[in-house]
């Protein structure tokens, strides 16, 4: 058994991580022929990246995709601990899986992810969920199959939990769930250390991948057919940083974008590190898409600092400002947090003003969330969870305000959409817009999943757009 430690999590070092393939012993492959597996996924871009690899994996065992938890063999769940909310849902998960155990003993059910990173979640599992076979972290993913292999040949419990990142591991295996658009992992970790968050004790310090690698990865999925590449990263704009002495995210823009890559995206930027050469690559070609999710968190630079953001409010609009000036029509969207610990009614007043200043394109607001381990705990709150939640829906009036006339400034406008899919509405395909905003339309001819096609946008509401195909 091997938990993890919080203070082990916190550490940072000099040392250089290796690079290592992935390896699946042959004698491995096939070996679950004839189970089935459930795999349920919470959180960000990046648990949905890594379950795309556990689900290729467990294929690549044998194992069949099974929709329904109740009748799978092998019931895995890849979790977030970003917020309260994030533990609930997996936690009530587990007691459905519970009542299946008891009717079904032979069942293999597994936990992995960011929760199995926190000491206190492998504590309670240890004592309240003894029915859980196998934990494991997120630096240990690519051991699946050794660990799979212990769960179903014995009847101790699994937990395989390190504090600290091992090496990169490249060439894992992945089985897309979406046949345009693909995500490409280019920075794993965090060093930010915000103080609400616990993303840098789960997912260790910043790694980044080498270019070589990325760049093989993305002519791979332009042979397949791919038209969308998502560059993933808690902060891609600090990649190469811990790599190479002068070659960051405008560089790796730049090379991807000489590339015969219709869209480009990244996410998700930390103000702090974007720097000139970055706006300005981004600014310049035109398959890097003119969306950049930029979290400000607080419009009070006292919050700021008492977050440990390393921006202050003038010097966030002043990046603002400039990515406005030089990405032309470049859509900006945001995270909010309410209620830090000793926000006050005037902090909140400047995070509104914010909001109105900046007329964002979309907002993921939340309420502050306490995390076990991280310093914002230590900060006294006097603020009450209904003033909390006061704020938020006074904060959600006014972005939700924001979007609406964003979207209604579209109306007439001829808009790019890569088309997904047939939509749910009838006699409708929908897609996504450059600046990322759902579009359903109609088309007198017929599309699919992939083309990009000109849209004349007819209607506009608070999430999404209607217009048809010209
Ligand atoms: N790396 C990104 C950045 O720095 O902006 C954010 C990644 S985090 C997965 C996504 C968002 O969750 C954050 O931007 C923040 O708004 C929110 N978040 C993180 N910790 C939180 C907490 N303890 N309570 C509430 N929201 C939190
Ligand atoms: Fe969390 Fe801050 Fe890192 Fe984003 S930059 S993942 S909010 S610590």
């Amino acid at each position: 058994m091997l938990l993890p430690d919080r203070k082990e999590e916190a550490t940072r070092d000099k040392r250089k991580y290796k690079t290592v393939k992935y390896n699946i012993d042959s004698k491995s492959k096939n070996k679950y022929k004839g189970k089935t597996f459930y795999l349920k996924t919470y959180g960000c871009q990046m648990n949905e990246r890594d379950s795309e690899t556990l689900v290729a994996m467990l294929k690549q065992l044998g194992f069949k995709e099974e929709k329904d938890y109740r009748k799978a063999d092998f019931l895995l769940l890849n979790t977030c601990s970003i917020r309260e909310n994030a533990h609930n849902k997996a936690f009530g998960m587990l007691g459905r899986f519970k009542h299946l155990k008891q009717t079904r003993p032979e069942i293999v059910i597994g936990l992995c992810g960011c929760m199995a990173q926190e000491t206190s979640v492998c504590e309670e599992l240890l004592k309240n969920y003894k029915f859980v076979n196998l934990v494991f972290g997120t630096h240990n993913l690519d051991k699946l199959p050794i660990l799979v292999d212990k769960a179903f040949s014995s009847d101790e419990r699994q937990i395989e939990v390190y504090s600290r990142e091992q090496d990169l591991v490249e060439d894992l295996p992945v089985i897309r769930s979406n046949k345009y658009k693909a995500y490409v992992n280019i920075i794993y970790g965090c060093d930010k250390f915000c103080t609400y968050c616990i993303v840098p004790y789960t997912r260790g310090r910043e790694r980044s991948r080498k270019k070589e690698d990325i760049l093989n990865e993305i002519d791979e999925l332009i042979k397949d057919g791919y038209k969308e590449v998502t560059l993933l990263g808690q902060n891609v704009n600090a990649y190469g940083k811990d790599l190479y002495d002068d070659y960051n995210l405008g560089d790796l823009l730049e090379e991807i974008a000489k590339k015969d890559i219709p869209r480009i995206r990244f996410m998700t930027s930390h103000p702090w590190d974007f720097n000139d050469k970055m706006i300005e690559v981004i600014g310049k070609y035109s398959n890097i898409m003119p969306s950049i999710h930029l979290p400000v968190q607080s419009g009070s630079s006292k919050v700021l600092k008492l977050m440990g953001r390393r921006y202050t409010r003038e010097s966030y609009l002043e990046l603002f400002n400039k990515i406005k000036e030089i990405v032309p029509g470049v859509a900006i969207s945001t995270d909010i947090i309410v209620g830090f610990p000793g926000e006050t009614e005037e902090d909140f007043e400047e995070t509104m003003s914010l909001v109105e200043y900046c007329k964002y394109d979309n907002a993921f607001t939340f309420i502050f969330s306490e995390r076990k381990g991280t310093p914002a705990c230590k900060i006294e709150d006097n603020t009450t969870l209904e003033e909390k939640e006061e704020r938020l829906q006074r904060l959600n009036e006014v972005v939700n305000e924001g979007f609406l006339k964003h979207n209604q400034e579209l109306v007439g406008r001829v808009v790019k959409v890569m088309v997904e899919g047939v939509s749910e509405k009838k006699d409708m395909y929908y897609g996504y817009t450059e600046t990322n905003k759902l579009i359903n339309f109609t088309s007198n001819k017929e599309l699919i999943g992939g083309d990009i096609v000109d849209v004349e946008v007819m209607d506009a509401k608070t999430w999404s757009l209607d217009g048809r195909s010209i």
